[in-house]
């Protein structure tokens, strides 16, 4: 298990969703039982020993690692939503993205004030998703433990801007 290298099942997808972009398409790593199962022990291991009340993140592909993370760490899941998708009341926030904004929602009672929140994602690209569900927590008084993420694109810097949060990921491009 230990031989698996994560970087051989992110599948590059060039002009995807739109010309310019590089996808990094997770699914090879998805239908792979045993490299699902080495990314997720690795995350899991990174965050053993610390204070994590409850896991945070945003669909679709947030949930994938952070639902079976939450697990092995013996602790809740809550998701955060595209608008409208939630059925109890939520707190709504916006946020920049390369053109326009976007909107998300989280329920009132997923986190409590005082808690310690681990926010998880698929990829880290410009950080405009992490940091906006890091000041949703912030505001709620609770606490950003880190950030946890499969993939890093180092060359956008993300984690500056989600700086001084702490930024995990497995694999960097
Ligand atoms: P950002 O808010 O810029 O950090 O973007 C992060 C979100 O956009 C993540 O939820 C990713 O799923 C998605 N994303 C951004 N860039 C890519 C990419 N090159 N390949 C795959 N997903 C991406």
């Amino acid at each position: 298990m230990n031989s698996i290298q994560l970087q051989d099942y992110i599948r590059d997808i060039p002009d995807f969703p739109k010309p310019g972009i590089l996808f990094k398409d997770i699914t090879p790593l998805l239908a792979d039982s045993a490299a699902f199962e080495a990314a997720i022990d690795q995350m899991a291991a990174h965050y053993e020993g610390k204070q994590i009340d409850v896991i945070v993140a945003a669909e679709a592909r947030g949930f994938i690692f952070a639902a079976p993370l939450a697990l092995k760490l013996g602790v809740g899941f809550v998701p955060v939503r595209k608008p409208g998708k939630l059925p109890f009341s939520t707190h709504s926030f916006s946020y920049e993205l390369e053109y326009g904004t976007d909107t998300l929602e989280m329920h009132i009672d997923g986190v409590a004030e005082g808690q310690n929140v681990l926010l998880v994602d698929d990829l880290l690209a410009t950080g405009g998703t992490i940091k906006a569900c890091a000041n949703l927590v912030e505001k709620i008084g609770a606490t950003v433990t880190g950030c946890c993420f499969l993939i890093e694109l180092k060359f956008l810097d993300g984690a500056a801007k989600v700086a001084p949060h702490e930024c995990f990921s497995l694999i960097e491009y």
